[in-house]
């Protein structure tokens, strides 16, 4: 399958000390979607996540657990962030560890060579630094604490006092970087979407960069600066790279070749390190930039971000606990228009379970698939000739595959959504309107009953590839139930780019019974 165009994408590495929440699984399951669209049609495809396990604050949690750094980034590795993947029903290409010997030996190499060609240089750095941002502030993120803090400054994120670090450091020449930051913004609207972010970061550009302070020497738990081992590389600058180390830079040519520049999904609240700080460290090393950085919005649950600082976080599988992995994807997608802001609710996601993806699509296909079995003994009836109302039908598969498929290009995964889902509410209009059931009644008929069945099955036949990135599990039951499976082969071999063109499953094909795809909850009891 891998004839197209190379497709790569990445999701940020997580974060080891945080506690997954649905804000991560999100981002996951967007990328995830993007993924195994392209992959499924055909392209090159990529996809990576990984973890962030450098830096001073995981060296404390360690110690304060009794145990190593490493020990303890395993233990998170293997209990909370591996798990998460297969609870939301991930299939990444390949999991990076900011701690893997493949990521540690390249982020030296390009060091090195920054160092080499005079982007490095050491200077004295004293400024208030936040331990749960790994940062120095910058003056519009410092406030005057509250309470037991009162008299200190705090971070506005963490609302705990800073504190006055004063270090020799390694410095980043990124002021250099400025004028051709602002022109790659001007040739390129869509390296930074969506809109609003990319003139967020044009602005703060526009105000001139200050150099970045890239090492640190108060401790040791990080990737050594290869000329001076008494500094650790910065962890953003050390993260950042996993972009590029995961797929061969500085050890496997022809993959990185093969695989970069990518396409970056993120938090909005990290953009700015992917939109300035990074293709400016690229530019340094005289390597492509990302094909794209796209932020996207923040989760709101009772109006509030969900963060790895307040401990609002609901744990995944909360959701598909109840729900399933299919519908924690379906809703988080559909839901919230992607790039924007979007509110999390029970009782929303609820009742998008229940009218979309129960009564709308798992019902249409139990329909189809039980008249079939009962009217034609679950053989897939020929097709006699097409009115109307069956050519409209066979327009709109044509037209939802094209628009979704143009839409998953520019990472519109909603609008995606929204364009298949018109195939769903066609189809059940069809039903209605040609009541299948009345046509049944009269022998007369047959030739039209089966016109009707063969153009909703085929409908479904296409709702099942064109649906299969999102909802992997329920597809493959009903791509089995159309007995597609046996005719047409596996689902996620379908030619996604195709999916619109009618008259693709075989008459003649055998269906079989289909439970239902979206079982009804019964509410919890209390
Ligand atoms: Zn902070």
């Amino acid at each position: 399958m891998a004839s197209g165009n190379s497709f790569y994408i990445t999701t940020p590495i997580f974060y080891v000390n945080d506690a997954p929440h649905i804000g991560h699984a999100y981002t996951e399951v967007a990328a995830d979607v993007v993924a195994r669209w392209h992959r499924q049609a055909g392209d090159d495809t990529w996809s990576l996540t990984g973890t962030d396990e450098h830096g001073e604050k995981i060296l404390r949690t360690a110690t304060a657990n009794g145990t190593t750094p490493k020990k303890w980034a395993d233990k998170l590795v293997t209990e909370a962030w591996k798990p998460l993947l297969e609870t939301i029903n991930i299939a990444n290409d390949d999991f990076i560890r900011t701690t893997d010997e493949r990521h540690e030996s390249s982020v030296q190499l390009f060091l090195q060579r920054l160092y080499d060609d005079g982007y490095i240089y050491s200077g004295e750095y004293e400024a208030l630094y936040c331990v749960g941002c790994e940062e120095f502030k910058p003056q519009s993120e410092i406030v005057n604490g509250t309470g037991p803090f009162e008299g200190q400054k705090v971070c506005a994120i963490h609302s705990k006092p800073l504190e006055l670090l004063k270090e020799k450091n390694y410095f980043f020449r990124m002021s250099d970087f400025t004028e051709r930051l602002l022109a790659l913004y001007e040739e390129r609207p869509d390296f930074v979407q969506p809109e609003s972010a990319r003139n967020e970061v044009i602005q703060f550009v526009r105000q001139g960069l200050s150099d970045l302070s890239i090492s640190r020497s108060s401790f040791d738990w990080g990737v050594k600066v290869p000329w001076d081992d008494s500094h650790v590389v910065y962890v953003w600058f050390d993260a950042l790279l996993n972009y590029i180390t995961a797929v061969g830079y500085g050890q496997d040519e022809s993959n990185f070749d093969r695989r970069w520049p990518a396409t970056h999904i993120v938090g909005k609240d990290i953009l700015r390190f992917h939109a300035v700080i990074w293709p400016a460290m690229l530019m340094a090393a005289g390597l492509e930039v990302p094909k794209q950085v796209f932020g996207h919005g923040w989760l709101l649950v009772g109006g509030e971000k969900m963060s790895k600082s307040k401990l609002t976080g609901i744990a995944p599988t909360e959701i598909t606990d109840t729900f399933g992995s299919d519908a924690f994807r379906y809703y988080f997608l559909r839901a919230i228009a992607f790039g924007q802001d979007g509110s999390f609710s029970w009782e929303d996601l609820s009742a998008r379970y229940q009218a979309e993806l129960a009564n709308g699509f798992g019902n249409l296909a139990s329909r189809v698939i039980a008249m079939v079995t009962k009217y034609f003994d679950g053989v897939v009836p020929a097709p006699a000739e097409y009115t109307d109302v069956d050519l409209a039908i066979q327009a709109v598969v044509q037209k939802a595959a094209e628009d979704a498929d143009r839409s998953i290009n520019a990472l519109a995964i909603h609008d995606a959504l929204a364009s298949i889902w018109t195939i769903v509410d066609e189809l059940n209009g069809y039903i209605t309107d040609s009541e299948p059931w009345a046509l049944a009644k009269d022998p007369a008929n047959a030739a039209r009953l089966g016109t009707v069945l063969y153009t909703a099955l085929d409908g479904l036949r296409a709702l099942a590839v064109l649906l299969s990135p999102v909802l992997p599990q329920a597809t493959d039951k009903l791509w089995e139930a159309l007995g597609a499976a046996a005719t047409l082969g596996a689902l996620v071999d379908q030619p996604l780019r195709e999916a619109g063109r009618f008259e693709q499953l075989p008459e003649g094909s055998t269906v079989s019974a289909l439970q239902a795809l979206f079982p009804r909850i019964e509410p919890a009891v209390a």
